[in-house]
């Protein structure tokens, strides 16, 4: 299956090549966060195929009266496990606390608090499936992969380390680092059996 997945930035030729069918092929949209709803509704609506997205700190705090708190058409996955034709995802949203006041965005501490939240989702899949997870899709990194450690906003998450080893998924996809010096920088890391990808702006898997 192919799968679409967008991050941190809009695409404005996603407004002329999803028309032209350029993602006709396309089975599953996941979003990694910092991207106006808007962008993933109008997405989810031209290829008509399921969305799974996690918050970035740029996206509004997820309240389930609050319609522009979501992205319609699509599910909220963080710390949330979905499975979508035998594949099997889960979603970790935000990123390192860098401003006391900032939504989405969390300690160390209190992101490997939320990565334990998940555990019972992970483990029943593993009873199920024979495998925990497929896919996480999160916005931060995880620390020291694709992360900025000369920035404090842009710190990777030590907790997303810890899922990666607790669920071994085959791909980790993620956001909020930024590219630029394109090609310069890494964008796909293999850590275990774990292929780790910065997809921003966007990027095309193949399960
Ligand atoms: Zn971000």
């Amino acid at each position: 299956m192919k799968i679409l997945a967008v991050s941190d930035q809009v695409i404005d030729r996603m407004y002329t090549l999803a028309p032209r069918g350029h993602f006709q092929s396309v089975g599953l949209i996941l979003g990694c966060g910092d991207l106006p709803y808007s962008y993933l509704e109008y997405i989810v609506t031209m290829l008509n195929v399921p969305m799974y997205y996690v918050p970035g700190n740029h996206d509004p705090e997820f309240n389930l009266q609050d319609k522009r708190s979501r992205a319609e058409g699509g599910s909220n996955l963080d710390l949330q496990t979905a499975s979508h034709e035998n594949i099997l995802i889960g979603g970790f949203g935000g990123c390192i606390r860098y401003r006391p006041d900032g939504i989405n965005q969390y300690t160390q501490s209190q992101a490997y608090l939320r990565a334990f939240q998940m555990l019972p989702k992970l483990l029943i899949n593993r009873i199920k499936y024979g495998r925990a997870l497929d896919i996480l899709i999160s916005h931060s990194p995880p620390f020291k992969v694709h992360d900025d450690i000369f920035d404090p906003a842009h710190h990777g998450l030590k907790a997303l380390n810890w899922l990666n080893r607790i669920a071994r998924p085959r791909y980790h996809v993620h956001g909020h680092t930024h590219f630029y010096r394109n090609n310069l920088e890494t964008q796909e890391t293999m850590i275990g059996s774990t292929k780790i990808i910065n997809v921003y702006p966007y990027k095309i898997l193949e399960l």
